[in-house]
């Protein structure tokens, strides 16, 4: 059951329809997955612990950031969020396990100690306290309106720039490269106009990688000369990539499209209101490329969007950026 008043991804008790970055995102790469995750707040477990680590990976972040860099405060942020959860949800021997990602996030914050020079070591902004996690709800079109959250607004230059923190499995060239002309980013650096009234000149992928640590006890590592054992957790990984900037024309192009496709996913979410529908829906994935990577590839769409199925294998977590 969605939760009474709702105010995240989907038609609002307010009778405003509300979409995010994602949720434009899954709507362009094919109608069922969108639907299922946003208009029936549907998700599969894998899935739900990637979020739920992503979502603890944020908490950790912005604790850290406004504490003016208390690592300590940013792993306890980390720990609230996902460690009872994985603990019983989560296998230890995977990537998600939390003594694996918290393993990563204690690396992150002390290569950003400070030693010495600057605030925060290794980082090419400036944080402004007053700038972290900056929610925002603007009106895309009548009725409808774009929600989401921006990590952080730190000053860069001679202006401010949007940071967005990602964690992935895999930081490689393959999933950097969506980056480079992504509408979710487009969104915020559109959003983040309206927001202050400031220069914003464009936008910084804070990414880390929360991949397995090697822990091979008889293999030896070539880069450290050591067994897996003993270095695993210098492989830990994380990148700043960026600056990624948006020509004027291309945020007014990705603007008009963005109406366009929040103004047909609500018709279509109002038209297709109960589990038997999903069955009416388009599936564009099988067309596109996007099932490749869909959490419901498997256990849903292969088994041919069965309804009894569908409520059986999948588990509600709605989504609203606005609490992640
Ligand atoms: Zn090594």
């Amino acid at each position: 059951m969605r939760p009474t008043h709702w105010g995240g991804v989907g038609l609002g008790s307010d009778g405003i329809f509300r979409v995010d970055a994602s949720a434009l995102r899954a709507w362009m790469s094919c109608s069922t997955q969108a639907w299922l995750r946003y208009a029936r707040g549907l998700t599969t477990k894998g899935e739900k612990a990637a979020l739920l680590a992503g979502t603890a990976g944020h908490a950790a972040l912005e604790a850290y950031f406004r504490s003016d860099g208390d690592a300590k405060a940013g792993r306890a942020a980390f720990d609230e969020v996902y460690k009872a959860w994985a603990t019983q949800n989560v296998a230890g021997d995977d990537r998600l396990a939390h003594q694996n990602v918290s393993i990563i996030m204690r690396r992150w914050f002390e290569a950003h100690e400070r030693k010495g020079g600057g605030k925060y070591a290794n980082l090419p902004w400036t944080v402004v306290p007053e700038y972290v996690e900056v929610p925002f709800e603007l009106e895309l079109a009548e009725g409808i309106h774009l929600i989401g959250k921006i990590d952080l607004l730190p000053q860069y230059n001679n202006g401010f720039v949007v940071v967005e923190t990602k964690t992935t499995g895999s930081i490689n060239s393959w999933w950097t490269a969506q980056w480079k002309l992504a509408a979710q980013l487009t969104t915020y650096l559109w959003a983040a106009r309206q927001c202050i009234q400031e220069r914003v000149l464009g936008v910084f992928v804070n990414a880390i990688e929360f991949g397995k640590i090697p822990s091979d006890p008889s293999r030896r590592c070539k880069t450290h000369g050591k067994k897996y054992a003993e270095c695993g957790e210098l492989h830990a990984k994380w990148e700043v990539l960026g600056l990624y900037e948006r020509p004027g024309r291309m945020i007014e192009e990705w603007h008009q499209e963005a109406v366009q496709a929040a103004t047909k996913m609500r018709a279509v979410f109002e038209e297709a209101d109960s589990i038997e529908d999903v069955q009416r829906l388009s599936q564009e994935g099988m067309f596109n490329g996007s099932c490749r990577g869909c959490e419901y590839a498997e256990g849903v769409c292969d088994l041919g969007r069965q309804p009894h199925m569908i409520e059986a294998n999948l588990v509600e977590e709605w989504w609203n950026p606005l609490q992640a």
